[in-house]
């Protein structure tokens, strides 16, 4: 068999497939489950892991799992960089974002699939189908993991900050919690690919970078009083909150358009009951932009305007610094690949070329410590995280990506894995997994 030969297999194995991992896709649409608790959509996963007949491991942070395809180091102890045979992993996020009103939130707990993470799920199974029954996963020079991945909606902030007390976890987002728990050691190129809604005539939009962010919840002390009979005798929190909030509107003008930051705060609790000065008021809110020092700055500029409403009211301010995701790069010629791949199956002149997005994803983490891409399919349509958001094409939405991301592994693992070792060979890395796990807790102890 051909390498050409070998694409074609595997897409028509994949196609094998595709009515019931659309099913799937969209039961799991259904019944959508927010980050670290999505345990009916991680057993959905297992389940499929158990039909494939391949090794797999659950509980990874809370309710990750990974599944081996055989391969040349199937066990998966050695890894590319050392020599071996390169690892590539295949990605899909298991959770959803909070959105009640959308039309297949979940009635209890507002969560919704309105980013559409329950298709990458089912292209990452579609790969794994792909390589399994073509008995081309054995036979590349290389090994493949399927990761299906918590929490990557960085949502919740006091909730997963409970969490972190209570040492269930250490990083709020699911890759990060990966990387520490040495689920990226043995890993040389990661992939995975993001549904969205694309412009008319386009399918496919290729991630370049992207901005990183960090995560600040913000506890406002004030001191209680009967609103109406003694206000005096209180101190008001959500005055403070207020005036915090301002304080950062006033130096907006000062972040530079070129880090393109964002700071969008909301107020989790604004008071107890309406006759009573508010003496808690919370917060929480991401600071972020294309590079950590600007992100870091503007962090410090928001610090400050909280602080200020605090001591404008005689309030007390707690801010609790939380690791939010590094900025994204993905890996030029892996995306070049994949590009001409998915070109193949949905036509070069509907792929967007690679540009700057203002959203983040701890891919970016990952990305920080091994070559990988996260490519936008299209598929979807409405606002993402909103109530609008929907899959519209399914092909598109759950079976393309499986594609071209199989016929990706093809090219990268061929020929003895000579595209993979050339991409790892020019892959400097920004952080060992040491130095990463350093400068997040550094951030921890900033406060
Ligand atoms: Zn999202
Ligand atoms: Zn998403």
């Amino acid at each position: 068999m051909n390498r050409e030969q070998a694409k074609q297999a595997a897409n028509k194995a994949i196609d094998g497939h595709a009515q019931r991992l659309i099913a799937l896709g969209e039961d799991i649409f259904a019944h959508p489950e927010l980050g670290y608790k999505e345990h009916r959509t991680a057993e959905k996963i297992e389940a499929e892991f158990r039909a494939m007949g391949v090794p797999y491991r659950t509980g990874i942070a809370v309710t990750g799992l990974r599944a081996e395809l055989p391969g040349p180091d199937a066990a998966g102890s050695g890894d590319g960089k050392g020599g071996g045979v390169p690892r590539i992993a295949i990605m899909g996020e298991l959770d959803s974002v909070l959105c009640p009103g959308h039309p297949h939130a979940d009635p209890l707990t507002g969560a919704a699939h309105s980013c559409g993470h329950n298709a990458q799920l089912m292209m990452m199974l579609g790969v794994g189908y792909g390589l399994l029954e073509t008995g081309l996963a054995g036979k590349l020079a290389g090994n493949v993991s399927l990761m299906a991945v918590p929490a990557e909606e960085y949502v919740e902030l006091e909730y997963r900050d409970k969490l972190r007390r209570e040492g269930k976890i250490r990083f709020l987002g699911g890759k990060q919690e990966w990387i520490r728990l040495g689920e990226f050691d043995n890993v040389d190129l990661a992939m995975m690919c993001h549904t969205t809604g694309t412009p008319p005539g386009k399918t496919i939009s290729m991630g370049g970078t992207s901005n990183g962010f960090i995560g600040k919840y913000v506890r406002y002390h004030g001191k209680e009083a009967h609103a109406g009979g003694a206000p005096h005798a209180g101190v008001n929190a959500l005055n403070a909150a207020m005036l915090g909030l301002m304080g950062i509107h006033a130096n907006r003008e000062t972040f530079r358009d070129d880090d393109t930051i964002r700071v969008h705060p909301i107020i989790t609790k604004g008071g107890d009951l309406v006759n009573i000065i508010p003496a808690d008021v919370r917060m929480e809110t991401y600071v972020r932009g294309k590079r950590m020092e600007a992100i870091l700055d503007a962090g410090r500029k928001v610090n400050r305007a909280l602080r200020a409403g605090a001591m404008a009211t005689g309030a007390e301010c707690e801010i609790t610094e939380l690791p939010g995701y590094l900025p994204r790069f993905n890996n030029a010629r892996m995306n070049e690949l994949f590009t001409a791949n998915a070109g193949e199956l949905v036509g070069p002149e509907t792929i967007l070329p690679p540009g700057h997005t203002t959203g983040s994803s701890d891919m970016g983490d990952v990305m920080h410590l091994v070559p990988g891409i996260h490519p936008y399919t299209g598929g979807a349509a409405g606002v993402g995280h909103s109530e609008s958001y929907r899959i519209v094409d399914p092909q598109l939405a759950y079976i393309m990506p499986a594609k071209a991301m199989v016929m990706t592994i093809i090219d990268l693992l061929w020929d003895d894995a000579a595209e993979a070792r050339r991409i790892m060979a020019e892959y400097v890395p920004v952080y060992t997994k040491e130095s990463y796990l350093a400068m997040w807790e550094q951030l921890f102890a900033g406060e």
